[in-house]
């Protein structure tokens, strides 16, 4: 008998999807940097990939701990060309933002169903958000300040 509702295990299925999908989204924003030799660009974009399998992966252990099942919903293709940076980061902010109003939505959708087990889960999500936007917003700060690509990318850091 699972411990998850059936609309909460559908709905954290489609997340899955959905942090699976920004993995791809990031994997094509990483080869676009890779082919100009934006390194560090490349660099800081494929390991947000890894970090959004991470999350799918997050979801799915939740998933499985409830005695809920998994599902891998079908990926679809994603933008791989860009007009230039900006228009990159600015497509990552905008995705965040689409992805928080998710999170959010399953977290509107736990309280209403008392879905308390979900809760704390959720909330590492909320989280997370506020970084993964404040990371895009950073991001685009940054470039701001930078007339040449390579200067700009000079000056991508990423710890993890
Ligand atoms: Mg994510």
């Amino acid at each position: 008998m699972a411990n998850i509702s059936e609309k909460m295990n559908a709905d954290l299925n489609k997340q899955i999807g959905e942090e699976l999908e920004s993995a791809y989204i990031y994997l094509g924003m990483a080869a676009w940097f890779e082919e100009r030799t934006l390194d560090n660009l490349a660099n800081w974009f494929n390991k947000q990939a890894s970090e959004e399998f991470a999350h799918a992966m997050k979801f799915k252990s939740h998933i499985l701990e409830r005695g809920g099942s998994v599902h891998y919903p079908e990926l679809r293709e994603q933008k791989q060309d860009w007009a230039g940076i900006m228009e990159i980061l600015e497509a990552t902010l905008e995705h965040e933002q689409h992805i928080t109003s998710k999170i959010n939505e399953i977290y509107e959708l736990a309280l209403e169903i008392k879905e308390h087990s979900s809760i704390p889960l959720l909330l590492w999500f909320i989280k997370e958000q506020v970084e993964e936007e404040d990371n895009a917003m950073s991001l685009i700060d940054k470039f701001k300040g930078y007339k040449n690509e390579f200067n700009f990318d000079h000056h991508v850091k990423r710890k993890e």
